[in-house]
Formats: structure tokens, sequence, C-alpha cells
């Protein structure tokens, strides 16, 4: 019988909710700001939110999140909008919270007139220094005195674009006293002149993320509002709008955000990466963003398994990449088509071959009957892994050496005779002889090989570009260091393979489709690919070094 897992804290609140008859059903929602890609932290939110409807028979909102104009892009909407369908969710509504800009408007009005919002003309400074410490309360400036019709007015004319920016805000007028520092009369306008990417120039004032937010949630009728812990505080300011405004109660429950090492995952340092070149763009197969991890070939369903792996927790913490990988391996080993490739390829000469060549045949994947077989052409002349090879080895090297014997995987035994170098001195090629008996699948020779080793027909061989991935931070938290984050990139996190053959089969490769390079790795096809060359990305290594210590 499978583990019955245990509730989330979330899970038992909303079990809770809905047992009282409190919902008739629930409604996340996803709230990107569409200022960059989406990375590795969101995939857990989408995960958490989209999975939690999914769960109890709701539904899901993606609501942009796009209140500051001058960050915000269009490509970023189209970026998120793809991410979120390729990790295999389905939203309800596609909304944006700049469609609720004037019902934003009405709100401020609305508080405005009941006395508890009011356009202060300080400079950010000034409201700085009045604002207090969180011993020391904080002041009330004389234009908290305005009188409504005055605040009225001046808010209609900041929105008539009759002041410049930063010369007035629209507070709330709530205590300067108050603990929670975000309660002392906080500021949920600004002027901006700014180009808005679906507004356009209809608006100079904007609301802050505190004053959008929760109202945005209230419209649409959101019962759970996820958000992260950093917005703790930001809850009762959250509760003040929402209840001073009479309107629907949603409610804001915060989670630990995640954390993983050898990353960083804001996007404002994601973007850095991109903007000073130390990657080629968002989707670079070393960016943790979620476009990035496709195209290194990471599948939808690993990183929904890491998701719900981790759980959801209440403290901030630092999770291993390593257990991401060990979730991408255990699919990908599961879906990956086998190929034979090698890297660094040394000549081998089977002197006593006298065919012209044959078509083996080998399996495309152990773990999936369904895949069936693929024909695979041997013939005199092949390709080995030259570190496969040894002229002087070490007493526990069971590869090729002198006078010794390997498999050469689905084909033959093979004896290693003579070591041919040029004037150099380099081993270029090796002359060896096959045993016929020794047939994979048919093998009489009553041999016994202690190592079995990838290969390719030299005349067959398809030469391929590999790009091989390493952590892109040499530390496991960046931020914990001293200095900044990129003072910590790992110079080597690239390494490009020019030099490789692949079997013929890889001349079918497909974008969609995922590799297992015996021996090798994971990889899959890059978007660069041309006309050419294919180019390969190694998703990731076979060793399964968590795994290992975590059993
Ligand atoms: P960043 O700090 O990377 O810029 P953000 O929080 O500003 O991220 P938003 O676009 O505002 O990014 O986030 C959309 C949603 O994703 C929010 O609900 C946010 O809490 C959640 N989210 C962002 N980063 C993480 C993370 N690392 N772990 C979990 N959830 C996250
Ligand atoms: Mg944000």
């Amino acid at each position: 019988m499978a583990e019955e897992k245990s509730l989330n804290f979330i899970e038992e609140i909303i079990e809770a909710e809905l047992a009282e008859g409190k919902h008739k059903s629930i409604l996340t929602r996803f709230p990107p700001e569409p200022n960059g890609y989406l990375h590795i932290g969101h995939a857990k939110s989408i995960c958490l939110n989209f999975g939690l409807a999914k769960k109890y028979g709701g539904k899901t909102n993606l609501r942009f999140d796009d209140t500051n104009p001058s960050t915000e892009e269009t490509e970023y909407v189209e970026s998120i909008k793809e991410d979120v369908k390729w990790l295999g969710f389905e939203w309800a509504n596609e909304l944006y919270a700049s469609d609720y800009f004037d019902k934003l408007y009405a709100f401020a009005k609305q508080l405005i007139e009941k006395g508890l919002a009011y356009v202060d003309d300080s400079t950010s400074e000034e409201i700085a220094e009045q604002k207090g410490t969180p011993t020391t309360p904080g002041k009330r400036n004389r234009f908290a005195e305005r009188t409504v019709a005055e605040n009225l007015q001046l808010f209609e004319e900041m929105k008539a674009g009759k002041y410049e920016d930063g010369s007035k805000v629209l507070r709330a007028k709530i205590d300067m006293a108050a603990a929670n520092m975000l309660m002392r009369d906080p500021i949920i306008y600004r002027i901006k002149h700014a180009h808005h990417h679906r507004t356009g120039d209809k608006w100079c004032i904007y609301p802050m993320y505190d004053f959008a937010h929760g109202q945005s949630d209230s419209i649409e009728n959101i019962t759970h509002s996820i958000c992260t812990l950093e917005f703790i505080p930001h809850r009762e300011l959250y509760d003040w709008f929402i209840q001073q405004l009479g309107i629907f109660p949603s409610h804001q429950y915060e989670f630990a955000r995640l954390n993983m090492t050898y990353t960083v995952m804001s996007k404002r340092k994601l973007l850095q990466l991109v903007n000073e070149k130390y990657v080629s763009g968002w989707d670079d197969p070393r960016m943790p963003t979620i476009s990035g991890m496709r195209r290194r070939g990471y599948t939808a369903e690993s990183i929904r398994e890491f998701c719900d792996k981790i759980g959801i927790a209440r403290r901030e913490n630092l999770i291993d990449i390593g257990l991401l990988e060990f979730c991408v391996r255990e699919h990908l080993n599961k879906i990956s088509l086998r190929r034979m490739v090698v890297f660094d390829p040394l000549k081998i000469t089977l002197t006593n071959y006298t065919a012209t060549e044959e078509m083996l045949s080998s399996e495309n994947n152990p773990e999936d009957e369904t895949a069936g077989i693929r024909e695979i052409p041997f013939s005199k002349e092949l390709y080995i892994e030259r570190e496969d090879f040894m002229e002087n080895p070490p007493k526990k090297f069971f590869r090729l050496c002198p006078g010794g014997m390997v498999r050469l995987k689905g084909a033959y035994i093979i004896k290693c005779n003579e070591v041919v170098k040029n004037a150099a001195g380099n081993i270029v090629e090796l002359k060896c002889t096959y045993i016929p008996e020794s047939k994979s699948g048919n093998d009489t020779s009553g041999i016994h090989v202690k190592s079995v080793m990838h290969w390719v027909s030299a005349k067959h061989a398809v030469p391929v570009e590999l790009r091989l991935y390493d952590r892109l931070l040499t530390v496991e938290n960046a931020d914990a260091e001293e200095g900044n984050f990129k003072d910590y990139i790992n110079p080597d996190s690239l390494q490009t393979i020019t030099t490789a053959y692949a079997e013929p089969a890889l001349l079918n490769a497909k974008f969609d489709e995922r590799y297992q390079f015996l021996r090798k790795g994971y990889f899959c096809l890059d978007k660069s690919t041309g006309e050419e060359k294919m180019i390969f990305n190694r998703t990731v290594t076979l060793k399964d070094t968590w795994a290992k210590m975590n059993k």
C-alpha cells in the first residue's frame, strides 16, 4: 500500500475550514511580478498553489503583479505563462493587478473619505525620519491634518499628472506608534510618470504592493493567499485594508521560501548574471530558472517531484541541490533512450575482422520494454574512450590494457595486442582482435571479462558537440559569505567538448527526447543545434551521490 503522506500545515487549515463549511471551494493564486523569468523557487510556489487547488477541487488564478511600471516587460509575461504551462498546470483566469487600477483608485478614495488616508508632501527622507524606530514611536506631520476635501482634491490632481515624481504620496492613516512599523501610516500610492506595459500612459500614480496585493486577492475572492515568510509583518496591513474597505476576506498564509545550495535565487541577482554576461541568457542551462532547467533537460515531472519531496516548511532552510538532481536522475532513468557516445576517441582496429560491417541491435531502454530496440553498426575500425585504455595500468584497472580483454557493449569481447604511437610518442591506435564466439546475447566463448565499455563504429560515427555543466557557484550558500555573490561564480561551470562521436541512431535525436549516454550521463539536444553539428547538454551525471549519502 502506498505510504500515507501527512498533511502540511496549509492542508490542515484548509481541511478544517472545509469541514466547518467556511468555504464552498478554495481559490488560490500564483502572483508573479513580470520583472524576470521564473526560477525553481517560483516552481515551489506554483506547485503549492496549483497543487492545493487541485487536491481540494478548487481553482488557481495566474495574476501578474504588475504594479511597478519601470521594471516590467511583456517578454517576462510570455515566459511566465510558458513556464507555468510547461510545469503542467492550468490556471482558471489570466489576470493582471493593473486591471484593478481603477478599483484600487476608488478604494483609496474610500479611505480618504473615511478619514483614513492623507496626501503627504514630505520628502522620502522626512517620512523615513518621522517613522521612528522599532523602540520609539513615530510622529505625524502637519499634512496628516489635511481635510477630507483637500485630500480628495490633491489625490485627484496627483492622478491628473499635476505633480512631479516624489513630490507627494498618499498614506494610510493608521498608527504612528504601532509596534509593527509597516502600520505607521504606510505609503499606499506614489507618483511615477512612467509607461506601463499594459495601461500605457493612462496612470502616473501607482499603488504600492501592500495596497494592491490584498485588494487584488479580495477582488478575485481568493480564499488562501499564500506567500513567503518575509510577508508575515505585512499580514496585519493586508487585513486592515480588507477590514476598512469591507471587502471579501481573503487570508494570507506564509511558508518558507526555497533556498538551494550552490544557487542564487533572486530575480535581481539572476538579472545581473544575464546582463553582465556570466551566462548566455535567462535560459542558460546553468541558471536555476525554469527555462534554464527545461533547456538543460530537466523534466517537469522531476521538478514537481522535487517540490513535493521538500514539502512546506515554516522556517527558512537550505535545500541540497543534490536532491533536485536525484529527482531528475530518477525520472530520466525511466524515460531516457540509451545511446553510445565517445567523448575523447581512441581508434581501434580489429585485425581479425574480415566482414566489412554488420548490424547489431540493443535495447533502447532496459527500464521500459515498450521503448524497443535500435540498430548499431559494428565494423573493423572503432572508437573507444581514450581514458578506457592504459598502457601501464595500476593493479585494479579492469578496462583495456596491452594483452587485456574487455567487452564492447552489445557487441564482442576484444583483446588488445599492440599499441601504435606517432612520432611524438602519443598513442594513436590500438590493434586488437575480437572473439567471434563472444557476441552479446549469444556468447559461447566462456571468457569472463570485468569491464563493459561503450564504443562507436568509426565509419558511422557522428561528430557531436557536448556541453557539460557544473555548479554555477563555488560555495554552498553565497548569501552567507562575505562580499558579493559574484565573487563566488565558478569559472569552470561550462565545459565544451568538440571531439565527441556518437552512434548513428542519434542522427534522429529529437528536442523532446531524453538520452542516457552510457557511462556518461543524461543528455538532451540543445536548442542551438544547427545544420552543421548537433549540440547536446548534459542534464545531470549518472553518479548518484545524494541518494548514497542519505540511505
Ligand atoms: P525574487 O525574490 O526572486 O525576485 P519575488 O518573490 O520577488 O522573487 P515574485 O514574482 O514576486 O518574485 O513571486 C511570485 C510568487 O512566487 C510569490 O508568491 C513569491 O512568494 C513566490 N516565490 C518567489 N521566490 C520564491 C522562493 N524562493 N520559494 C518559494 N516561493 C517563492
Ligand atoms: Mg517580488
